[in-house]
């Protein structure tokens, strides 16, 4: 197919005879972004400042907490690095699918090539006490989330063999089980089990999908815990930090990862191997 600029030279000496004119080519640079889900706090703030400092703009999603959002996009700034705020409810689909829709009309030359999907909440109970509210949300957050949302971005990672790179935040528990979170550990399980089909499905197109699954980390997710108690059982003998989540997320997204796929990577001190 012939492009615009093949037939600029013929129009102009059509009009001009006498002028003799170089082709206007015009060259539109794509930029990638890299959106994190549940930037605003805790390990996703940590991820969204890891993977600035790799050069590419960050989109902070959250649910509510713009102030904590502001503060990331404040922290990414001040270190010289570029982010947008987009929120959005992951576990509603045409919040959703308008919130991409509206971020890619106004960027019509760019793509998001990395998704970190790392929203996700806590709601234990014992599960006879269980209500089907704190079953559902927990569930919707983090697995209808990571369908929604990554359903929509792989319409501009496959074509082309573009590529991109998605992380999914699992945890300790969707391995383990945790008494208490049946409803938090069977969202993380079949986060894994998904992370693994889509792997298959989606590699001939140059997309890695790998899982990060975190035991006890200090974030406002787990400031209600036992601390002392728990850190016993913990070979490492305490809670890791946010940022030594984020640090495996940069190495997944990074050009040395790139022949890992359907992965799952524990960050849990050796709790549980
Ligand atoms: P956190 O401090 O409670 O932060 C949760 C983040 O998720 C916030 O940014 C929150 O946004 C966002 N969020 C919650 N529901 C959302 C929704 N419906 N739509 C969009 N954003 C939503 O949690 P965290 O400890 O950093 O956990 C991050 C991820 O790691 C979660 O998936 C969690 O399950 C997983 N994880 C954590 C641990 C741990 O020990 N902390 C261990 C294993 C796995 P707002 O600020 O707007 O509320």
């Amino acid at each position: 197919m012939r492009r615009a600029a093949d037939w600029a030279p013929r129009l102009i000496i059509k009009q001009c005879r006498f002028t003799v004119r170089q082709p206007t080519v015009r060259r539109f640079v794509v930029m990638k972004y890299i959106l994190v889900t549940g930037g605003s706090r805790g390990i996703g703030r940590a991820i969204c400042l890891r993977l600035a400092s790799l050069g590419m703009p960050i989109l902070i999603n959250y649910n509510s907490n713009h102030k904590a959002a502001n503060e990331t996009r404040g922290l990414i700034e001040e270190r010289g690095g570029k982010a947008e705020l987009l929120p959005f409810d992951v576990s509603n689909e045409s919040d959703v699918v308008s919130a991409i829709q509206k971020w890619e009309d106004e960027h019509p030359n760019d793509y998001i090539s990395i998704l970190v999907n790392n929203a996700g909440i806590r709601r234990d109970d014992m599960m006879f006490m269980m209500s089907d509210e704190d079953w559902h949300q927990v569930i919707n957050t983090t697995l209808d989330g990571f369908f929604f949302l990554t359903r929509r971005l792989l319409k501009h990672m496959l074509p082309r063999n573009r590529g991109g790179r998605i992380i999914n935040i699992a945890s300790l528990s969707g391995l383990k089980g945790m008494p208490g979170q049946t409803n938090y550990s069977a969202a993380k399980a079949a986060l894994i089990g998904a992370t693994k089909a889509l792997a298959q499905e989606v590699a001939p197109r140059n997309v890695t999908v790998n899982a990060v699954a975190p035991g006890f980390i200090e974030t406002d997710m787990t400031k209600d815990l036992p601390e002392e108690e728990l850190k016993r059982l913990i070979p490492l003998g305490r809670f890791g930090k946010p940022e030594e989540v984020a640090g495996i997320v940069a190495f997944l997204v990074s050009h040395e990862a790139s022949y890992i796929t359907g992965e799952v990577i524990n960050v849990n001190g050796g709790l549980y191997t």
